[in-house]
């Protein structure tokens, strides 16, 4: 790994570029026994409202830390976990760790602060996905509303009468909903019309030039128009400045997330900063 940078900012290792298959099947080994070990780490990104920047949920995202100190992204891991079948044992983990963490919040005075977990496709076909978060909001008494999901529309494509019949039995156990990346996967306006949502995320490939590029800011207005018609709530993600910001809020949308508000940081270092109380970002 020639690249790595000495901070721990995420290192954007590309396995699909690894010089050979001998790197290629290292990274996948080391990748194993990690999850074997469970040497991970949970960032939390804040989610917040208009127009007051009111830290309204926390989104989970999975981090591999090494041993010279950088981690590497999701991006780069979470695609072969799919493939071989780690992603199970894996999301699992990252389930309870987010019950952990829901309950460090509210031991801390956070009372309503949902945190949402990414969850991949195998995970929502699998048979025991509502099963586990139950599970989990048991073993740390949290009540409805402490945990959300996000699915990505391509985890709908295929298998959607049975992913349909999760969401629904999801959304009615008090796990609400949000579909992600918003706008990427081609889906249908029927097919939205139909899925049982709370949440639409528009995907970052929208939000990037939104404040001056004419296309973007036309395709958002869509999607806030279609969030409002169906009443869904719609927030943006990848803000980074305060002119996609306020472009935003002026154009009726939701809620806001972006490195703008707050970056991917470890819990306790949200806690450290934030009281319930004081709960605005930046
Ligand atoms: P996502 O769910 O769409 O998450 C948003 C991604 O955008 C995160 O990348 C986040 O760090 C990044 N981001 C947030 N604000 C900004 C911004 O202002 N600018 C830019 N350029 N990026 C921003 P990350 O953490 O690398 O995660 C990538 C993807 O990996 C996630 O996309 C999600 O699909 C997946 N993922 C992350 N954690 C998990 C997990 O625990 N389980 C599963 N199954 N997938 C996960
Ligand atoms: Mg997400
Ligand atoms: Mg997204
Ligand atoms: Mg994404």
């Amino acid at each position: 790994h020639a690249h790595l940078r000495s901070d721990r900012s995420i290192h954007y290792f590309d396995p699909s570029i690894a010089k050979n298959s001998r790197e290629k099947l290292h990274f996948a080994a080391s990748l194993k026994r990690a999850v074997k070990r469970h040497e991970f780490e949970m960032h939390f990104q804040p989610m917040t409202n208009y127009p007051d920047m009111r830290v309204i949920g926390l989104e989970a995202l999975i981090r591999w830390p090494q041993e010279d100190g950088t981690l590497i992204s999701p991006t780069d891991f979470i695609p072969i976990c799919e493939e071989s079948g780690l992603i199970l044992p894996l999301g699992k983990w990252v389930l309870n760790q987010v019950a952990k963490a829901s309950r460090e919040l509210k031991d801390a005075g956070f009372d309503n602060l949902p945190i949402s977990i990414n969850i991949s496709p195998t995970e929502l076909r699998s048979n025991d996905l509502v099963a586990n978060l139950r599970a989990v909001r048991e073993a740390y008494s949290l009540g409805n509303n402490a945990i959300h999901i996000e699915l990505t529309e391509s985890s709908l494509i295929e298998h959607r009468d049975k992913a349909v019949a999760v969401m629904k039995q999801l959304r009615s156990d008090g796990f609400a909903v949000a579909l992600d990346d918003f706008g990427t996967g081609f889906s249908s306006l029927s097919y939205l019309r139909d899925l049982p949502i709370d949440m639409l995320k528009i995907d970052q490939a929208f939000i990037r030039n939104v404040d001056w590029d004419v296309r973007s800011a036309t395709i958002c207005d869509a999607i806030i128009a279609l969030g409002k018609s169906l009443k869904i709530r719609v927030i943006a993600e990848g803000i980074e400045r305060s002119s996609q910001y306020r472009w935003l809020y002026q154009h009726g949308c939701d809620g806001a997330q972006g490195f703008y508000l707050g970056k991917p940081e470890r819990l306790s270092a949200f806690l450290a900063r934030r009281t319930p109380e004081k709960s605005r970002a930046p």
